[in-house]
């Protein structure tokens, strides 16, 4: 299916050295030969797909610039349209005066994620791919893009398509069972009937375990780090960012705000922030960072309580490590290990879920410090390749779906009609199916899509 032409600058607004404007639909092959001159003096309509020609793209009669075009013929391209791409010279001004030519000479321009939506819409993609490659421009680090790679050759898809491919099949087996209840053998078929939605709820058990540590690999871990005034955490911040970014001083309450950045450790991503000290305060403007401090605190997936070493826990402290006990992400990083020790570690111990020595001013423990914190967000036990859930729409699908499969397990169990059975396994079907995209509402779609980037 071949909609309207549209366009849109598909690579980085104003930066690096090449700037592709693409145009998909129905005569975008056409609108292009309007305004650009091959070399060669072939016109496009004369190219075959997966072809390139040199030339320039003229407005009117004005030269804008040189360009590579390559040809994709329907269905062999993106989206499943004709598809173009002028590859010019990157830079604002060129890239943006290509793309309103091409404007002019018929296409409109894209929406957000249009590109996607149409590869979707002629069969190219499955929702659950399209969602991947919002993921793939999104990733930082080297497991979110190994786990981009894995939803974009297809992992959860194919997982998701054995568990559909079994229940459905096995939905049609209890169709045949309903309708010739004499030939069958209920007992062999009793025993493949649990043996195929143990699979199926297996397949969908492990994809649901795996979607927090995959959401950590790949968005990164909202981190805080926490600590009485003049503990090191400023120290600790530079020391993982290689950076001075906070300001590091012996006079307590210096860092007066959050100061966020993104440090990679291991494979992931952490989004740090340090923040103001806790701790009792007269000055209104350190109680703002305070108060601030205590939120992020609540909120954060990863807590780095900092302690001194060389001095024993005070009764703040204390009372701060009773209030985040219930966050099940703290570790206690005991710092200034280059000093002499005074800190009872074991003390603490009961409050977090691990506690590391290290000095931040010597970088002594670092590798302890990322061991642990891998430790503690179980990565280290996800392979990304094997497939991760990247939304929360596909984490709440496969959750539906495993309820239904769960709940004809049970009716199954407990002896109930098999038409219960079946019911519960039509829903899980469908709910599968919503997320491959095949039974997906209008509404669901669109909403989808419109949270990609113009362009995609
Ligand atoms: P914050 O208030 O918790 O952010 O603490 P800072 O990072 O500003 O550090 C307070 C003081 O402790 C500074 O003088 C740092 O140089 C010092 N400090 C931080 N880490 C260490 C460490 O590992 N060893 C030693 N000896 N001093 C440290």
């Amino acid at each position: 299916m071949q909609l309207d032409p549209i366009a849109a600058i598909s690579t980085a607004q104003g930066q690096g050295g090449i700037g592709v404007i693409r145009v998909s639909g129905e005569g975008s092959i056409s609108i292009v030969d309007k305004v650009f001159r091959s070399v060669s003096g072939k016109t496009l309509a004369e190219t075959s797909g997966y072809t390139a020609r040199f030339g320039k793209i003229y407005d009117q009669s004005e030269e804008l610039d040189e360009a590579v075009v390559l040809v994709f013929r329907a269905p062999h391209s993106y989206t499943g349209e004709d598809v173009v791409e002028i590859s010019c010279h990157g830079g604002l001004y060129i890239t943006k005066r290509v793309l309103r030519t091409v404007l002019a000479a018929g296409a409109q321009p894209a929406g957000p994620g249009e590109f996607t939506k149409r590869a979707f819409l002629n069969g190219k993609i499955d929702l659950i791919k399209a969602e991947s490659v919002m993921k793939i421009i999104e990733a930082t680090g080297k497991s979110a893009a190994r786990a981009a790679v894995a939803v974009n050759n297809g992992a959860v898809s194919r997982k998701i398509a054995e568990a559909t491919e079994d229940l459905i099949d096995l939905s049609a087996r209890l169709a045949v069972w309903a309708d010739y209840p004499d030939d069958a053998d209920f007992d062999a078929d009793f025993n493949s009937i649990k043996e195929i939605l143990s699979r199926a709820k297996a397949r969908l058990d492990l994809l649901l375990k795996n979607y927090d540590a995959g959401k950590v690999l790949i968005n990164g871990v909202n981190t805080a780090i926490v600590g009485a005034p003049n503990v090191g955490k400023s120290t600790l911040m530079n020391m993982l960012v290689g950076s001075e970014r906070s300001i590091v001083t012996e006079i307590p309450g210096t860092t007066r705000d959050i100061v966020e950045e993104s440090v990679a450790l291991g494979d992931i991503t952490l989004r740090i922030c340090d923040t103001a000290g806790i701790h009792a305060t007269k000055d209104p403007v350190e109680a703002i960072g305070v108060d601030r401090a205590k939120d992020k605190l609540m909120s954060a997936d990863l807590v780095i309580f900092v302690l001194d070493g060389s001095r024993s826990l005070t009764d703040g402290e204390v009372d701060l490590l009773n209030s985040i006990k219930e966050n099940k992400n703290v570790l206690a990083v005991v710092n200034k290990s280059d000093l002499n020790q005074v800190l009872d570690c074991d003390a603490i111990k009961k409050f977090v879920k691990d506690v590391v020595k290290i000095s931040a001013k010597t970088g002594a423990g670092a590798e302890e410090l990322e061991k642990s914190v891998l430790k503690i967000l179980e990565v280290a036990q996800v392979d990304p390749s094997e497939g991760i859930l990247v939304s929360e729409r596909q984490y709440f699908t496969v959750k539906t779906a495993l309820k239904s499969v769960k709940e004809a397990l049970s009716a199954l169990e407990s002896g109930l009609t098999l038409d219960a059975v079946t019911v519960s396994i039509n829903s899980a079907i469908d709910e599968l199916l919503v997320l491959t995209g095949e039974k997906a509402t209008q509404v669901v779609v669109d909403e989808l899509f419109s949270k990609f980037c113009v362009g995609k």
